[in-house]
């Protein structure tokens, strides 16, 4: 577990399901994962899934307490009623009394491009709101640089616990990682796979090899040894539990190294600014 700067405790590996379909692969991706021992899942309206993910985690039979769910506010709600009614629509959806931690998707959409500042500030007072009514039980952000957390810091009695942002060996995006390093704000790292790209590059092949793991069990691996919080996704039963069996081996200094040095081989970030959606 990894603890948040408010205190609470959140599990060092969280099952990632965007771009997983709505339905039954949802909900039996999701009975997967926690079959396999994820206690963290990370989902967001925009998924259009939140209402298959919450039947997953009814199907499990897991308490509540000892279950993480994430789930996030999309790029039409940026308003302080907007939010409101974001966060009431995903517990619903999810059919839940409350989320663990919630975040702003993204932090200057297309639609409010200019006025992001007030829309923020906005849209965070009701997820302070809903902390305060006991929904919430922390509230980050996500994709968003040191100047969009600047301006938030301006205005939230909340500090954000988490910012969710595209981060593996092909762009570990080191400005905002030491930003907010320095800041306690902790780095979950989307797409740690690079969306299935990562698996192409030759040298992590090599790496893998000689740890007998598969790639994606470096890359993850990789990402916890810097203190990272990876979400792999998966659809597919084997990889969901090959994706979590990375506390038995450790990089040496040397390979960890190696794989910094892989910028631009699978991708890299959006700008946020620059996003047409
Ligand atoms: P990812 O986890 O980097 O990669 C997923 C892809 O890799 C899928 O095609 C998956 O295929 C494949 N895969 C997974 N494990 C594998 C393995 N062991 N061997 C071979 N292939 C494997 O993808 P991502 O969805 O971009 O990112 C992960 C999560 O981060 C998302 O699901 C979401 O929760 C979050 N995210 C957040 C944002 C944001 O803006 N906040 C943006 C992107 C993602 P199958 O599924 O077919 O097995």
């Amino acid at each position: 577990m990894y603890e948040l700067n408010n205190g609470i405790k959140i599990p060092k590996v969280g099952f990632g399901t965007w771009q997983t379909p709505d339905g039954d692969v949802a909900e039996e991706s999701v009975v997967a994962a926690l079959e396999a021992g994820y206690r963290h899942i990370d989902t967001a309206a925009i998924y259009g899934n939140e209402e298959s993910v919450g039947r997953g985690i009814k199907r499990s039979g897991l308490n509540r307490d000892e279950l993480f769910i994430t789930t996030k506010l999309w790029n039409d709600k940026h308003s302080y009623e907007g939010a409101k009614q974001g966060i009431d629509e995903s517990l619903k959806n999810l059919d839940l009394d409350y989320v663990d931690l919630y975040l702003i998707h993204w932090p200057n959409p297309a639609g409010i491009r200019g006025e992001f500042e007030t829309a923020n500030s906005e849209a965070w007072r009701a997820m302070e709101e809903a902390v305060n009514e006991g929904k919430i039980k922390a509230i980050g952000v996500s994709n968003f640089h040191p100047h969009h957390i600047d301006a938030l810091l301006k205005t939230a009695k909340i500090k954000p616990a988490v910012n969710q942002i595209f981060l593996n060996p092909s762009d570990a995006q080191p400005e905002i990682v030491s930003y907010c390093q320095e800041k306690n704000i902790l780095l979950e790292a989307y797409s740690p796979l690079g969306t299935g790209k990562i698996f192409e590059v030759a040298e992590l092949q090599t790496i893998a090899a000689s740890y007998n793991k598969t790639v994606a069990q470096v890359v993850l691996r990789w990402s916890l040894q810097h203190g990272f919080l990876p979400l792999p996704k998966s659809v597919t039963p084997s990889r969901i539990k090959e994706n979590f069996e990375i506390f038995d081996f450790v990089l040496t200094d040397e390979d960890m190294e190696k794989i910094n040095s892989l910028r631009g081989t699978a991708g890299l970030a959006l700008n946020p600014d620059e996003t047409t959606f």
